[in-house]
């Protein structure tokens, strides 16, 4: 079984004799294809390349797995453990029996699901080593699946997976743009697991959004108010992305000054500045 894996973006694709002529999540004008042509490794030329899956715990119940080497975007993926069972969420574009093993370690997975398509990695293979549970698919973003299988599931608007655990669509990056909210994160104050839906910028105190981060494509002022909008009827005090970034505290507040803030610019505002 040849599973092609995109060597830009680290999505799965079907098991085809030849790869795909494309990767059509990468040809797609949010993300990018190199200019020497799409590139593909296998799941069987990874697995010989060495790559250490790793653990790390980031706030009690919130534990990042991430690989080294990198597979293709080398997002953090969140693994979020609760008393009824876990999420993994933006699974990275590898797994082995042995990074399978240590994720079981926190307790049984009750499903896997991605912020949005560039984040969907090996999602099937990890399901497969997980015991086969539910890949949660939001049905606004369903085309982009690469890998079809059994495992995966639709959702619409929101999702419980579990006492304390949901996934809510925001939208604005992709149609389908899911964040997780926790509710036990944060000793209790709320997590929201944003993807890239809500950016977190350096200082950890403010937060932009965008329809394309590599290609820096922006969404409109009414796009970035409904996002929002959703997020802000959520509660939440701290917010991750899937790259390590965090709005440690006040995450809610942060969110409604930096719409407004951003609504302003794309608006006009400010352009006596510029
Ligand atoms: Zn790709």
């Amino acid at each position: 079984m040849t599973l092609w894996i995109c060597a830009t973006c680290g999505v799965e694709h079907a098991d085809t004799p030849e790869p795909p002529a494309e990767c059509a999540i990468c040809s797609d004008e949010r993300q990018w294809v190199p200019r020497t042509g799409q590139a593909w490794t296998t799941a069987e030329q990874l697995r010989e390349a060495d790559i250490q899956v790793e653990l790390r715990d980031v706030e009690p119940g919130l534990v990042a797995v991430t690989s080294s080497p990198q597979v293709g975007i080398g997002q953090q993926c969140m693994l979020v453990v609760t008393p009824s069972g876990n999420l993994l969420f933006d699974p990275i574009g590898y797994v082995d029996a042995d990074a399978a093993a240590r994720v079981l370690e926190y307790g049984s997975v009750l499903a896997i699901a991605a912020s949005h398509p560039h984040m969907y990695g090996a999602q099937v293979s990890w399901s497969h080593a997980l015991g086969d549970v539910p890949v949660l698919v939001n049905e606004a973003d369903a085309e982009w699946v690469r890998r079809p299988d059994a495992v995966i599931r639709h959702f619409g608007a929101t999702l419980e997976l579990a006492p304390g655990l949901a996934l809510h669509t925001l939208g604005g990056h992709f149609a389908g743009s899911t964040a997780a909210l926790w509710d036990a994160g944060a000793d209790g104050r709320g997590v929201l697991l944003a993807g890239d839906a809500i950016f977190p910028n350096p200082n950890g105190a403010s937060v932009s959004f965008m329809r394309s981060y590599p290609n820096l494509l922006p969404l409109s002022a009414a796009t970035v108010e409904r996002v929002s909008s959703r997020a802000l009827e959520l509660r939440f005090d701290r917010l991750y992305n899937n790259f390590g970034r965090s709005v440690p505290e006040n995450a809610h507040e942060v969110v409604r000054t930096s719409a407004d803030r951003y609504i302003a610019w794309v608006s006009g505002v400010h352009d006596d500045l510029t």
